[in-house]
């Protein structure tokens, strides 16, 4: 720390991205990235826009929100584009609590969280989940502070039903409930369809995961208009040329390529199963999830020592080292065969201990 840096900042811990190794080639399966490349639409678009990259990109983000207004049925103005869904999180953590209207979400979930909450200094309360890892919607209920809740939750993959999230929405209508719904596209129910009933509702989707743009960093927030207004306000007061123009493009594109992206969102799901049966036939506990991930754990070998050796065999996984979590990794799900060679490589490292 220099001796510049505000003491404001002093304590704040910032969050650690996944490792993007350099060192030799991986099979990397530890950011949750489709292993899918971009559709062939995607690469013409950008490569075109790339002339037009000596003028601004529009603010607006007109097209691209036109298009998102149509795919969701929602109206054009209660959707702000963000530069990866970790941007609409932070102006919501910016924009809606503060000393006086503190902020929850669960003990185990994205690690941004807290971060932000921190960042800004916000009151925050980080509510535990159940012995089976599910998020408890009693304890929720009528909590009368601003909720942020992945749906599917990282890094379990576990969901709720859409109608556990509409009681915690309806029951706290003077606080902001955010749902997170980055993994939304591998099997959870979106809560998008609940913005015109309840005005406290925002619901975040990205680009990264079933979309393959984590590169190209696209996210999205969508929400009764008041609300997105009030983001506006924040990234019109940051950035406003958030969304440059070859993600715009790119975004355009991908919306226009709908069934080769539905059609990878299929095979992962199917290769997901899979994987999850074989981890099962190898003795491991897999939690049931509906994300590209897997969240698994053996009592034939510690977590961080399986971590280890599937590094040592070019695999990449992620471990995080909280107490309740540290004997499992995630593991994202990549091609089938990065999958079978993933399956046989753990049989390996069992067979040799
Ligand atoms: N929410 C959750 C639950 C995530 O796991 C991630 C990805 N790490 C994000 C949001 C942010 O993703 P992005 O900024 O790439 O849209």
């Amino acid at each position: 720390m220099s001796r510049f840096f505000s003491k404001t900042h002093a304590s704040l811990t910032p969050y650690t991205p996944g490792e993007q190794p350099k060192d030799r080639k991986y099979i990397k399966l530890n950011t949750n990235e489709s292993p899918y490349p971009p559709s062939d639409l995607v690469r013409q678009r950008v490569a075109s826009e790339c002339g037009r990259l000596m003028l601004y990109p529009d603010p607006d983000c007109s097209v691209l929100r036109e298009k998102l207004s149509e795919k969701l049925g929602v109206d054009k103005e209660e959707i702000v584009v963000t530069n990866g869904s970790d941007e609409i999180l932070n102006f919501a953590f910016l924009a809606f609590s503060d000393s006086q209207h503190p902020v929850v979400f669960p003990d185990l979930t994205y690690g941004f969280y807290s971060v932000f909450a921190q960042l800004y200094n916000l009151p925050y309360e980080e509510i535990p989940l159940d012995e089976n890892f599910n998020i408890r919607v009693e304890d929720y209920i009528g909590i009368n502070k601003n909720i942020f809740i992945p749906n599917p939750n990282a890094p379990t993959g576990i969901t709720l039903p859409l109608s556990d999230i509409e009681r915690i929405v309806a029951s706290n209508p003077n606080s902001v409930v955010v749902i997170d719904e980055a993994y939304v596209a591998f099997g959870a129910e979106s809560a998008v369809r609940l913005i015109d009933k309840y005005d406290n509702l925002i619901v975040t989707h990205t680009f990264s995961k079933s979309r393959s743009m984590a590169g190209g960093r696209l996210g999205f927030g969508v929400g009764n208009r008041g609300l997105m207004r009030d983001i506006n306000t924040l990234r019109y007061s940051t950035n406003p040329y958030n969304i440059n123009r070859l993600t715009m493009e790119a975004g355009i594109a991908v919306l226009d390529s709908d069934s080769y992206y539905l059609e990878n969102c299929e095979k992962i799901i199917a290769t997901r199963e899979k994987t999850a049966e074989e981890l099962k036939k190898m003795g491991f506990e897999v939690l049931d999830s509906k994300a590209n991930f897997l969240f698994a754990k053996s009592d034939k070998i510690s977590g961080s020592e399986l971590y280890e050796k599937l590094r040592r065999h070019g695999i990449l996984v992620r471990h995080f080292e909280k107490p309740r979590i540290k004997e499992f990794n995630r593991i994202t799900v990549g091609t089938e065969n990065e999958m079978n060679t993933l399956v046989s490589v753990i049989s390996e490292i069992l067979k040799e201990r």
